[in-house]
């Protein structure tokens, strides 16, 4: 058995070369693109003389057949204990009251943040111009906003307490046949969030942030979400970065931290990508912003994604597709997903050189048009191969 990753005082995680590592395999596609990505990962690490131990956590109904359980307590036990994880996609089970099983585990180890950077590969098919252009990082925050499940239905009894609440506290007129929401923003929940968007940009040597909100509308939650923001900047990052109030767009050597509106926001990140580096934003925003950026890179058969709580050290590493049931068991499906999701693990860990080996092996890859069905159907030329064919492509040129 391998060591267990812990994380120090000054916040660091302490990785040695042969660290365990808990993996969710997935439903559906998991059984193809889990095994897929596993090769790769695993030969990218041994690379440089590293060896992971898996080890297997049950979730979904892989979880349900074996246990009972959808989501067995010792699963979040053990993804708290060995604080790393990669998972499949899991089904959420449809009926009354069920949560999806990815947000109970974003909730239960508090993972802040949800980063999906959004960048292009040679010749991935792109409904847009120019999508060597995008390359940005998102930090969506995971647990505020209107994602926190505070909601009652219209013609609920809550909803008839919370309207009297409302109106005799506050003189809100609600409409009688309204469902309500609630939409938390704290500063703590947004600075820590944009803490990690920042301290991302300083090691990165990215050169601009933007806080992306509807603050003009929202001034309560989204605006204090981009005035905290600006608050943070000069209160802990003032060494490093400015915000464009501050330097008039100028920022020199410094990271330059400015506001957009989220409705522009959406247009400006197709239309001027270039200028887009690293966007902290809140949850539904977030939301929106990065499937519409997947959308311009490849679409979701690509697009990797984490969940991460930087300050106890914990994160998930996800697919961010679902379970795609049709496709399940015949080796189809593209597993770059996973894969880079895998990739975006190795940075966290500090494996940025086999990091980086695996992002020039995908480039190649695809470059030479080698590609699973999600692609080749809209590419000239491509040859279409199996899932697990694709990874050992991967794997020979790392
Ligand atoms: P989905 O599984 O993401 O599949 C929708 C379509 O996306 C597929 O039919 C396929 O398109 C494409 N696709 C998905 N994975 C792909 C891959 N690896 N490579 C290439 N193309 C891929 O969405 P869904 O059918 O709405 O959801 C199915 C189940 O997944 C549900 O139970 C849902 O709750 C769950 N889900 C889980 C997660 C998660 O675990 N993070 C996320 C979303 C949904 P084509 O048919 O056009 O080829």
């Amino acid at each position: 058995m391998g060591d267990k990753i812990h994380i120090n005082d000054s916040g660091d995680l302490n990785v040695s070369d042969n660290p365990t590592i808990p993996f969710i395999e997935g439903d559906g596609t998991g059984v193809d693109i889990w095994p897929a990505a596993k090769h790769v990962l695993d030969a990218a690490a041994s690379k440089y003389g590293r060896k992971i131990d898996w080890l297997e956590l049950l979730a979904g109904e892989k979880a349900f057949n074996e246990t009972g359980e959808w989501l067995p307590q010792e699963t979040i036990e053990m993804l708290s204990e060995y604080l790393i994880g990669i998972k499949g996609p899991l089904t959420t089970p449809v009926g009354g009251g069920f949560r999806s099983l990815n947000v109970s585990i974003r909730q239960i180890l508090d993972l802040y943040v949800c980063l999906r950077p959004v960048r292009w590969f040679t010749n991935v098919p792109s409904p847009v111009k120019s999508p060597e252009l995008v390359d940005m990082v998102i930090f969506r925050e995971n647990t505020e906003d209107i994602y926190a499940g505070l909601e009652v239905e219209a013609g609920s009894p809550e909803a008839a307490k919370l309207r009297d609440l409302l109106r005799d506290a506050l003189g809100w007129n609600v409409a009688a046949d309204a469902g309500i929401g609630l939409k938390p923003v704290s500063r703590s929940g947004s600075q820590r969030l944009q803490r990690a968007a920042l301290k991302h940009a300083v090691r990165r040597n990215r050169k601009r942030v933007h806080w992306v909100h509807k603050g003009n509308i929202m001034k309560y939650t989204e605006g204090a979400f981009r005035n905290w923001g600006y608050e943070l900047v000069r209160d802990e990052f003032a060494d490093v970065a400015v915000s464009w109030d501050d330097c008039g767009g100028d920022a020199g050597d410094k990271i330059l931290v400015q506001d957009t509106i989220a409705d522009i926001a959406l247009q400006q990140v197709l239309t001027r990508p270039a200028e887009f580096e690293v966007i902290a934003t809140m949850n539904l925003n977030g939301d929106y912003l990065s499937d519409a950026l997947a959308a311009q890179v490849g679409g979701i058969g690509i697009a990797p994604g984490a969940n991460i709580n930087y300050i106890t050290g914990h994160g998930v590493f996800e697919a961010t597709h679902g379970t795609a049931p049709k496709y399940a068991g015949q080796d189809k499906v593209n597993p770059s997903s996973v894969l880079l999701s895998g990739v975006l693990m190795f940075e966290h860990l500090g494996w940025d050189d086999a990091a980086k080996d695996i992002v020039n092996a995908v480039e190649a890859t695809i470059s030479e048009k080698i590609v699973t069905y999600d692609f080749a159907r809209m590419m000239e030329g491509a040859t279409e191969v199996k899932c697990s064919e694709f990874a050992s492509a991967v794997a020979s040129r790392l």
